[in-house]
């Protein structure tokens, strides 16, 4: 348990920012006011602009080691190129999530939600890789193994012609049984790491999986996650399947709730919007991977005015590619202004924080917990040095944060009332070796296109009305 008192600390409040101390005992935040009497140890906040943790809430860790050399492809084909590379250690897994860590948190994080690709016949080890990773760290974590039970081959519309897909190499009862074994192995919020149920989307996933994993969400209170509406193609294909939309039909099942955080959301109807906000569900927004893959402009100020908490993340590092979160909220709220017109929807960077650490928060079902500077809350919290260049001269702190371009501004970071940024330096791993180990386990290369985006090329184009 950690206490400690954080002096002449500059704060948001409704009309500006003020000054002040900020106290936390055992972990939790118990004063905000000025001139407290130090508890535990003294904290020099004088400059310095005290937030919540903002939280990553989609990424997929181990793209890492993939970042920057996939081709402009959009989703369906930047999949096969990433299913061709050679499959990964479950050492590697364990550096790509501390890598992620150390992005996410010196951009703001302190959360961080990996929609973790699993190693096939190493899944568990995968798993505890990634649990060490961030144990190790110190960042909480909610791991959200990735899981899917029909073949790449049919996450594309068939577009009226007759398909042969190879069955998926793992029955959906025995991965039902795995999450469940990974749930009761690993699963330990206490500890500060969550696991969360996470069908990669309707695209790849039978209903039996996504019911499955309902199933174990209600039995042992976990969050649900998934892909959702990422592409046109994603659109097309659950019209084939279903007949109705993809969000229809997980409304159908039951799978919306307030503890179900969805990523992407881009091609999202007026009525999917009202029953996003009916379930009072959560839309994770990409931008970065939105635009990389040319998937689209989520309808992210409509969904807002629906009433649909919307909050933001970096996603795999292989499609944006990079994890720095606050250059994801930056994208995320002004891209909108081109979509909009009407300026007095735009979101402003208060907004834009409270998205990133309150919404964040709720839409992992711990807004009670964290997520803001409030006595009572976890101190899940980061620390900006106002005297760095990125955030001067003087103007307003927030908006500086959010629509400049701040680098290496985070001084110190404190999870769970642990620290794990101190003078903007990690103290809990030694980040000198993991780039060493970086760079001596990968090498300088360029992606030839593969033979199996080749083969999936000319369907795409044919159902997506591409010609030749
Ligand atoms: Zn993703």
């Amino acid at each position: 348990m950690s206490n400690f008192t954080i002096h002449n600390v500059v704060i948001p409040q409704a009309d500006g920012y003020t000054t002040t101390d900020v106290q936390i005992v055992d972990d939790k935040i118990t004063a905000i006011a000025p001139e407290l009497n130090v508890t535990g140890t003294a904290v020099n906040g004088e400059h310095q602009l005290l937030l919540p943790g903002f939280i990553n809430a989609h990424t997929h860790s181990s793209e890492m080691w993939l970042r920057g050399i996939i081709p402009p492809f959009p989703l369906e084909l930047w999949l096969a190129e990433l299913y061709d590379f050679p499959l990964l250690t479950p050492e590697k897994v364990y550096l790509s999530a501390l890598g992620n860590a150390v992005e996410t948190l010196l951009s703001g994080g302190t959360t961080v939600v990996d929609h973790l690709v699993l190693i096939p016949h190493q899944e568990l080890d995968t798993i505890a890789a990634a649990v060490r990773a961030y144990k190790e760290i110190g960042i909480r974590a909610f791991i959200a193994p990735l899981i899917q039970d029909l073949p790449l081959s049919m996450g594309i519309p068939a577009g009226g012609k007759v398909q042969n897909h190879e069955p998926f190499f793992r029955s959906t009862a025995e991965i039902l049984e795995f999450m469940e074994t990974v749930i009761k192995q690993f699963h330990n919020p206490e500890s500060g790491i969550h696991i969360a149920v996470a069908p990669t989307g309707t695209q790849l996933c039978t209903d039996a999986l996504f019911t499955g994993c309902m199933e174990l969400s209600d039995k042992y209170d976990l969050c649900r996650h998934s892909h959702l509406l990422e592409t046109k193609a994603q659109e097309k294909l659950a019209q084939e399947k279903y007949g109705c939309s993809a969000v229809e039909h997980l409304q159908n099942l039951g799978y919306l709730s307030d503890r179900t955080s969805l990523a992407h959301c881009v091609w999202l109807s007026d009525q999917d919007i009202t029953i996003l906000g009916q379930t009072q569900s959560t839309i994770v927004h990409n931008p970065l991977s939105n635009l990389r893959l040319g998937s689209g402009i989520a309808p992210i100020l409509k969904s807002r005015q629906a009433g649909v908490n919307v909050v933001f993340a970096c996603d795999g590092a292989s499609s944006n590619d990079s994890q720095d979160l606050l250059e994801a909220i930056k994208i995320g709220s002004i891209l909108h202004n081109v979509t909009d017109f009407d300026y007095r929807q735009w979101i402003t960077p208060r907004q834009a924080v409270e998205m990133a650490s309150l919404g964040g928060a709720k839409g992992l079902n711990m807004a009670d917990k964290v997520g803001s500077l409030e006595v009572g809350k976890q101190a899940d919290l980061v620390m900006y040095n106002l005297n760095h260049l990125s955030l001067l001269p003087r103007t307003d702190p927030i908006g500086l944060l959010v629509l400049g371009r701040p680098s290496n501004v985070v001084s110190n970071v404190w999870v769970n009332g642990r620290q794990i940024v101190a003078d903007g330096e990690i103290t809990t791993i030694d980040v000198d070796g993991l780039q060493k180990e970086l760079f001596n386990q990968s090498q300088w290369s360029v992606k030839q296109q593969s033979q199996i985006t080749k083969d999936m090329e000319a369907h795409y184009r044919f159902v997506m009305g591409l010609g030749d």
